[in-house]
């Protein structure tokens, strides 16, 4: 009997948790984006973020970008395998559709995997070794052309001052001259240099 009025009081299991679109009122399946939807919403929902997210990609190719897709990715992907490969009965048309999203899914992976950058976005350490203000940070280009590059950067520097650019990737490093410094419209302050010993640095 107490065993009974236990089990009676078990939070709601994912079993009788429903989807938690519209009035939909189907069982819920799997999370997205901290909410509780049925496979078909689930589904729905993933294909739409799986292209917004590649189409913001091909215009932000940022390492953050980069990371928080392939988060997704992976959390959609587990889940639409579990769906899959579970208990509950699955009809032919959403077997198809949970195939059709895990192939675009692996695709995407894949390409992400294949060239982390679509533009010429390189990932720098940029350094100010001046004695009196030596700082070291972690940033990226936002543009490159053979002589300079517009970086991303959170110290504040002043035109005119020096700088050393060390490619995280290939470890070559170079002197440049800060030639402007601005604020883009996110807000993040954003430096242009000119580089002063070298005209190979970007490839
Ligand atoms: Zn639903």
């Amino acid at each position: 009997m107490e065993n009974q009025i236990e089990s009676q009081n078990v939070p709601q299991t994912i079993e009788d948790a429903v989807c938690s679109s519209g009035s939909c009122g189907e069982p819920a399946a799997a999370d997205f984006d901290a909410k509780r939807l049925c496979t078909e919403h689930f589904l729905a929902a993933c294909f739409q973020e799986l292209e917004s997210r590649n189409d913001r990609l091909k215009s932000q190719p940022a390492d953050s970008e980069i990371e928080s897709f392939r988060k997704f990715l992976n959390s959609s992907v587990e889940q639409a395998r579990r769906i899959s490969d579970g208990p509950q009965p699955v009809d032919g048309e959403t077997k198809t559709q949970l195939l059709e999203f895990l192939l675009r899914a692996s695709e995407l992976s894949k390409r992400i995997r294949r060239s982390p950058r679509l533009t010429a976005s390189v990932p720098v350490w940029l350094r100010r070794e001046d004695p009196a203000r030596t700082w070291e940070e972690e940033t990226w280009t936002v543009t490159t052309s053979r002589h300079g590059a517009g970086l991303v950067c959170r110290h504040a520097v002043e035109a005119g001052g020096r700088v050393v650019l060390c490619r995280r990737d290939k470890g070559s490093r170079a002197q440049a001259r800060v030639v402007y410094c601005r604020y883009d419209g996110d807000g993040r302050r954003q430096i242009g240099v000119e580089l002063l010993d070298r005209d190979d640095f970007w490839d």
